[in-house]
């Protein structure tokens, strides 16, 4: 059988990416599979273990850590967030095209391991948009909202390591625009 494609959807924080990979895995014929990553961030309401997280102890996840079990992990506020290996290469061997949502630092080190993997990075209309969708997801702070777009400001400027770079201006547009690169990519 033919190996899939590894594919990195990555972008600033609150740019959409989650919501864009929904609205991707509704075609099914892109016969993709979601890697679920482990995080040592306790649970929302609505998540479901083994689901939208694998959620662990920060002792269960240095020991992966140790292990050599993480394709990638980075700590993101406060949190750490790693993509299990052994999983996606399973997944990759069965045909399937598995798509890692993750923040930069980690799509970092997945594209020097891993240099076939198909990179897109998600980008938001204007920096101002984002601000607007950063503020109007959370009740944060201000302090933390100038930490969370200082932090989106750097992010940004890493999208010139990926192959292509996505508007995400509409989510229905953007999702479709991905289509046609993975597509094309098969
Ligand atoms: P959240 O806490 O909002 O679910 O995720 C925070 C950030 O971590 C998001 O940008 C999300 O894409 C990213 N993320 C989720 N899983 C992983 C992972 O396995 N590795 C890395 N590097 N980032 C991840």
């Amino acid at each position: 059988m033919k190996r899939g494609l590894l594919i990195i959807l990555s972008g600033p924080s609150g740019v959409g990416k989650g919501t864009v990979r929904k609205e991707l895995f509704k075609d099914e014929s892109l016969n993709l599979a979601y890697s679920i990553s482990m995080t040592t961030r306790t649970a929302r309401p609505k998540e479901i273990e083994g689901v939208d997280y694998f959620f662990v102890s920060v002792d269960e996840f240095e020991d992966k850590i140790k292990n050599g079990e993480l394709l990638e992990y980075a700590k993101f506020v406060g949190n750490y967030y790693g993509t299990p290996q052994a999983y996606v290469d399973k997944l990759l061997d069965e045909g399937k095209n598995v798509l890692l949502e993750i923040e930069v630092q980690g799509a970092l080190q997945v594209m020097a391991k891993r240099q076939d993997a198909l990179t897109i990075f998600l980008v938001p209309p204007s920096l101002n948009e984002l601000e607007k969708r950063i503020r109007g997801r959370r009740t944060e702070e201000e302090s933390v909202v100038q930490e969370r777009l200082a932090k989106a400001t750097k992010e940004m400027a890493t999208q010139d390591e990926y192959k292509y770079v996505v508007c995400n201006d509409n989510v229905k547009s953007a999702a479709d625009k991905i289509a046609h690169i993975i597509k094309e990519n098969l």
